[in-house]
């Protein structure tokens, strides 16, 4: 049986692991669970979009055995006292470091969908790329069994990686957005060409960040995928990452080094996408 844990407000990112694990497992739970926890302070936690009737609906669509919507009082209901800590620079670097308290909140959420659910095998999204090495560590430690399955990103037609929080974003943020897959991809391109130095390929990114005045770096590395400290040389399998803040929200983005092909950026389709806006 297959867990696919997500927050809600679907888009096709959520539905690339939903039918994965479809494909691979002869049942599939979704959870749609926005987890207070993983909230910093001055976070989106009231603004998240919770479009549950229409989440119900592309699930029903799926065809998913069944869906797990707790209430905030069933997963920490008063006197709960217990987190989940993972430690070390895995937790404690890059988004561990921009929102702290973040990852303890995805570790003690994802240890009680475990024990909730039971599954053999767990899907989640590249596209969060430290969460993902941060649960296949967990799922390791406490000897729960499951198989983590990790899945690769799906974009948008502009190049941008699906989010629920893209609905924050305006046309121009949306259009200036873009420098993040932009980068990703002439970074991918020099790595393929043979450049190894990490300096040169965080500044093919930075580069195109600098295009767009709206969007804050927080950062970009390249880093060991499991440990998630900073490789000298670059090198296949290292993970790309970058975060940078827009005015209503922030961008995460990644590509796997030797792996991914160079993001495909078409700011053309943008305007293809304002007139029926893809959610997500
Ligand atoms: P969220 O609802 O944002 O917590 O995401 C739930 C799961 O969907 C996580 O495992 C995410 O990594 C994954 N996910 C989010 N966006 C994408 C995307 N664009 N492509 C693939 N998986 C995604």
């Amino acid at each position: 049986m297959a867990l696919v844990p997500t927050m809600g407000a679907l888009h096709r990112g959520h539905l690339s692991l939903v039918r994965r694990a479809r494909a691979e497992c002869d049942a599939v739970v979704v959870s749609v669970f926005v987890n207070p926890l993983q909230f910093g302070p001055g976070e989106d936690l009231d603004r998240y979009p919770r479009p549950l009737e229409a989440d119900l609906a592309l699930l029903r669509d799926e065809a998913v055995d069944s869906v797990f919507v707790p209430s905030v009082e069933a997963m920490y209901p008063a006197g709960s006292s217990t987190t989940v800590r993972l430690e070390g620079p895995l937790v404690t670097g890059l988004e561990g470091a921009h929102r702290p308290g973040h990852f303890d909140g995805v570790a003690t959420v994802v240890t009680k969908l475990l024990i909730a659910a039971r599954p053999d095998r767990l899907y989640i999204g590249q596209k969060d790329a430290q969460q993902c090495a941060v649960i296949s560590r967990l799922a390791a430690d406490l000897d729960t069994g499951v198989e983590v399955v990790v899945c690769p990103t799906v974009r948008e037609a502009s190049g941008l990686a699906l989010s629920s929080r893209n609905a924050y974003l305006d046309a121009e943020q949306r259009r200036q957005a873009l420098a993040i897959p932009s980068g990703l991809a002439a970074a991918v391109l020099r790595y393929d060409a043979g450049e190894r130095e990490v300096a040169c390929l965080v500044a093919a990114v930075e580069e195109e960040l600098m295009r767009s005045p709206l969007l804050q770096p927080d950062y970009v590395a390249v880093v060991d995928p499991g440990s998630f400290i900073p490789v000298a040389r670059a090198r296949p399998n290292a993970q790309l990452v970058v975060a940078g803040k827009m005015p209503a929200v922030r961008l995460l983005d990644t590509v796997t080094l030797g792996v991914d092909r160079p993001p495909l950026v078409v700011p053309e389709a943008l305007a293809v996408a304002g007139r029926g806006r893809e959610q997500g």
